[in-house]
């Protein structure tokens, strides 16, 4: 693997980043250390210091001295030009932070270029534009009494992340926090903390003052993670991550009645009906089921597909699923690329084995890895049938490349069926019939529903999940309600 990364010359220059907190401006280390290892080829390619309690201290009081430092004298046209300045510095390396991103999660080089750098800078362009262009609440109340909201900062936010989508969600959640004018102590995940380390340095030369970006690397819980979440100065904490840890998360925080903005995790449903264009779903359908690996939070790991058009479905789904390319991140042909770790890869093929125990039929894909790779977490796209709405496969989240397929003959039925699960994140409904798009989509449990498409995003609108899938909503004002605190101030006339 490692000679076909080398073949890319224009890549020779980087090298993988050994990962240390940054705390007060500076960068600094702990004794303890783990390895890091790229999951595509097994190697280890660096260290991540691991924080704990003491560092997340540090980080802490850092992050509240500087919110009465130069921050916070800043106006917010300064502050939006720092956001800008660090998109800018962002897609000024966005080779260097595609090559640690692809390297660090192994996902493909092409997909962390286009999609999670390119995004994770347009994250800091829209909250710096946001941020000038807002406005606030005000009521008159007849001749009685004017209204209105003001904004200030929440104060220092936990950050704690997830490996997916390592950058786009860090970064999802620093640029409005840094445009409310709140301060930062931000926790990626152990398994993929290169691309954060780079962006704290990128913060510095942007112009962030020291101390309102802070970074402590570790892992969840007895660690940095839980450090931050019951931390009694931390003001608020904003978390990607797994349903469980989420209610681990909101335990910790309970005695400091933090406030909580939780994005967790989706079984979410593709709703196919006969009448939508078989060929533009099968595309979309893809990527839904196998982009980033299945490894995204929004996959559509439940396809329903009305029983009329099942057959020529399956047939062309499956024929397209056995053209995508399994392999090396680095190379451009390939479509999917490893798993994050072992251990995550090991949990995907246990799905698999468990969907033939529960009387479901692998279609294609499943455990072995193309012949070409003697290593690395690697996992053919899977599709699975035969499975019934109660099996595990059907209820759990995999978060790997494995979907379902069941056929449906009611609108009504495969309403139930999206419903029936403890999550509701989101939804793509299939169809050309423009009544029975809005119709199903005002009876679907799901924070984000999208009609004839798939993760396309606008970030003025609210994102987040229902039910198991989430608490609050991101995106817009609702992110800036989130990072500042209201007042109101009622003047009686
Ligand atoms: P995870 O919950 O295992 O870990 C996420 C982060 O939480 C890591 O940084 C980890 O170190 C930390 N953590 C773990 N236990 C902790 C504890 N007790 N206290 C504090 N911190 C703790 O999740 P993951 O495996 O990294 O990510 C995959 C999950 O994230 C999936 O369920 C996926 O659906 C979800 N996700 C959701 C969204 C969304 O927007 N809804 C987006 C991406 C991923």
């Amino acid at each position: 693997m490692q000679s076909k990364v080398m073949e890319h010359e224009a890549l020779k220059k980087y090298k993988p980043v050994d990962c240390r907190h940054f705390i007060d401006g500076a960068f600094i280390d702990s004794e303890k250390k783990v390895n890091n290892i790229n999951p595509a080829t097994e190697d280890v390619i660096g260290t991540i210091a691991i924080g704990g309690e003491q560092e997340v201290d540090r980080a802490v009081q850092a992050a509240k001295r500087a919110l009465t430092g130069p921050w916070k004298s800043l106006s917010s046209f300064e502050r939006s030009s720092i956001l800008r300045r660090i998109g800018d510095e962002i897609l000024k390396r966005k080779e260097e932070l595609a090559f640690l991103e692809a390297t660090d999660t192994g996902k493909p080089y092409a997909l962390a270029l286009e999609m999670d750098i390119t995004r994770a800078a347009h994250n800091f362009y829209f909250f710096a534009d946001y941020l000038t262009s807002m406005g606030t609440e005000a009521y008159q109340q007849d001749e009685k009494a004017l209204h209105y909201a003001i904004r200030r900062p929440v104060g220092v936010v936990g950050m704690i992340n997830p490996w997916n989508l390592p950058l786009l969600l860090l970064t999802w959640k620093l640029a409005p926090c840094l445009a409310a004018g709140s301060t930062a102590v931000m926790k990626p995940s152990e398994w993929t903390p290169m691309t954060a380390t780079v962006l704290a340095e990128i913060c510095k030369d942007a112009g962030v003052p020291d101390g309102v970006v802070n970074l402590v690397h570790g892992f969840g819980a007895d660690s940095a993670g839980e450090a931050i979440t019951k931390h009694p100065e931390v003001d608020a904490v904003t978390f990607t991550g797994d349903t469980k840890t989420g209610t681990a998360i909101m335990q910790s925080a309970a005695p400091s009645l933090k406030k909580v903005s939780f994005e967790l995790g989706g079984k979410n449903p593709n709703i196919i009906f006969a009448d939508s264009d078989l060929d533009e779903v099968i595309e979309t359908t893809l990527k839904s089921s196998f982009l980033n690996q299945g490894q995204v939070c929004l996959a559509g790991s439940r396809i329903y597909v009305e029983s009329t058009v099942y057959d020529e479905f399956m047939e062309k789904f499956t024929a397209r699923t056995k053209e995508l390319k399994v392999g090396d991140p680095f190379d451009e042909k390939v479509n999917v690329g490893s798993l994050v770790s072992r251990e995550h890869y090991e949990h995907v093929l246990r799905y698999i084995d468990l969907a033939k125990e529960e009387g479901g039929m692998v279609v294609t894909g499943g455990t072995n890895r193309p012949d070409s790779l003697d290593k690395g977490c690697f996992v053919r796209p899977t599709i699975i049938t035969g499975l019934g709405q109660s099996a595990r496969c059907v209820q759990e989240e995999i978060f790997g490349p494995v979907v379902t397929v069941m056929p449906f003959d009611t609108e009504e039925a495969v309403i139930g069926y999206a419903n029936d699960t403890k999550y509701g994140l989101g939804t793509s409904i299939w169809t050309n019939d423009l009544r029975r798009a809005h119709r199903v989509a005002h009876r679907i449990e799901a924070g984000i529903i999208w009609v004839n498409t798939w993760y396309l995003r606008d970030l003025r609108t609210p994102f987040g999940g229902m039910k198991e899938s989430g608490v609050g909503r991101e995106g817009g004002a609702h992110s800036f309600d989130f990072y500042s605190e209201l007042s109101n101030v009622t003047i009686k006339l």
